[in-house]
């Protein structure tokens, strides 16, 4: 019998699974997807050139622990100069307009964070007492619906400015060299024969010292496990109270696409559809591919439109350079149709600011749990959070076991 199953092989199980081998103990992970990484998926394109990433875009901050788990030169900072363009009523126009005779999303984000008062409040209620109105208010509430994958009038106030309080890993964003990818390749490194790839865990039973899980290749049991699933892929054979802070623990929706056409972009842009169809839209100089990222109901849109002529109409709206360009492949990652995400990451919600704390509660030193969600409302629901959760939960495990 193994000491610990880690049912997940993101971010955080990865990070827990690790920590656990290193301290002695026998560890197992179980792994719905044939690949590891979750969240974090790279796309590389066939010719060899700079990937692109489908799902966790960036490592935020230059004291973000990821650029330690991968080494020296592994990470580099993302340029700031990039042509930034907005699209609002159906025309691109620059950036600059966002803060021009109003205030500037961030700009308000920014105040929010440092916003003491705002219990109770959802995002949407809080920008009306600080009389956002006009295109002020729907620039501003399409950026948190961008940045938070959810509806601001749902999104707790209090919650984010928690969470951006609680985030300690300084400034900047940065790339990682060869893919966002190489972080879970090198945080599985010397979990050899320890990685069960393309096993979901379809129930588990457990008492107090032992739980068992099943697949479809059979059971296994184990002293202690750390569920690592997002909350929405409730795993069957959890207490009841588990279920209901997972309901309250509903992730955005998310939808990302690579499109790649038969011509290169003439220069590297950035595009933040204030409309509302497509989230962010990124080219670059010389390259053939067009990525969106799009969240809660961009991301609706992004796939209603499939991989036809309505994906190229809301390209060319975004990119005027792609109208009349032939498609060659579109990479589709769709957060919030896949069984194994339900979404893309975890917001605070108004009024079930809780959920997160019940959702990471062990359950009889037994059954533990870490990934994104369990820091929801305390800490940024990326990368770093994931991460720390995973750390947490196996600091967890050893003083249960031991
Ligand atoms: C579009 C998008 C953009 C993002 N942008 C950023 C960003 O710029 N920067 C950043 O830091 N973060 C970003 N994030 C968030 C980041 O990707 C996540 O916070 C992080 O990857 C979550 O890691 P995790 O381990 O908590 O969950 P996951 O990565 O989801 O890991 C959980 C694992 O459990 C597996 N699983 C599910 N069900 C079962 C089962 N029944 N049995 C076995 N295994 C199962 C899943 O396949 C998955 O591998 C983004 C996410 C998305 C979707």
């Amino acid at each position: 019998m193994a000491d610990v199953i880690v049912v997940g092989a993101g971010a955080s199980g990865l990070n827990c699974a690790r920590l656990l081998s290193r301290e002695g103990l026998h560890v197992v992970v179980y792994e719905a997807r044939a690949r590891v990484g979750g969240r974090i998926r790279t796309f590389q394109p066939a010719d060899g050139g700079p990937p692109l990433e489908l799902g966790a875009q960036v490592v935020h901050g230059d004291r973000n622990p990821v650029h330690e788990l991968l080494g020296p030169g592994r990470t580099r900072a993302v340029p700031r100069r990039v042509t930034a363009r907005i699209v609002e009523d159906g025309t691109a126009r620059e950036m600059g307009a966002l803060s021009s005779g109003r205030r500037a999303p961030w700009q308000l984000e920014a105040v929010l964070q440092r916003s003491p008062g705002v219990t109770g409040l959802s995002v949407a209620s809080w920008l009306r007492a600080c009389g956002s109105t006009g295109t002020e208010s729907t620039a501003v509430l399409e950026w948190f619906r961008q940045n938070w994958a959810a509806d601001p009038e749902e999104l707790s106030a209090a919650g984010i400015a928690r969470a951006h309080r609680g985030d300690t890993v300084g400034e900047g964003e940065f790339a990682v060299e060869g893919g966002f990818a190489r972080l879970p390749e090198r945080l599985a490194e010397g979990l050899d024969g320890r990685l069960r790839l393309g096993e979901p865990v379809r129930e588990l039973v457990y008492e107090p010292g032992r739980v068992t899980v099943r697949t479809d290749a059979g059971t296994a049991s184990a002293r202690a496990a750390v569920l690592t699933v997002p909350p929405a892929v409730l795993i069957p054979g959890l207490p009841a109270w588990k279920a209901a802070a997972a309901t309250d623990l509903p992730a955005g929706d998310g939808c990302c696409v690579v499109i790649t056409l038969d011509r290169p972009a003439p220069d590297t842009v950035i595009v933040f559809d204030v409309d509302g169809s497509t989230g962010f839209t990124r080219c670059a100089a010389g390259r053939p591919e067009v990525l969106v990222v799009a969240k809660a109901d961009a991301a609706a849109s992004l796939r209603a439109a499939g991989t036809g002529t309505a994906l190229s109409a809301l390209l060319a709206t975004a990119l005027p350079w792609t109208a009349g360009a032939a498609v060659l492949e579109v990479v589709v990652a769709d957060w919030g149709q896949d069984p194994y995400a339900r979404g893309a990451f975890t917001a605070p919600r108004a009024g079930r600011e809780d959920a997160a704390r019940r959702w990471a509660e062990p359950v009889d030193d037994t059954l533990f749990f870490a990934g994104e969600a369990t820091v929801a409302g305390e800490q940024l629901p990326w990368v770093q959070g994931a991460l720390a959760s995973g750390e947490r939960a196996a600091e967890q495990v050893l003083k249960a076991l031991r």
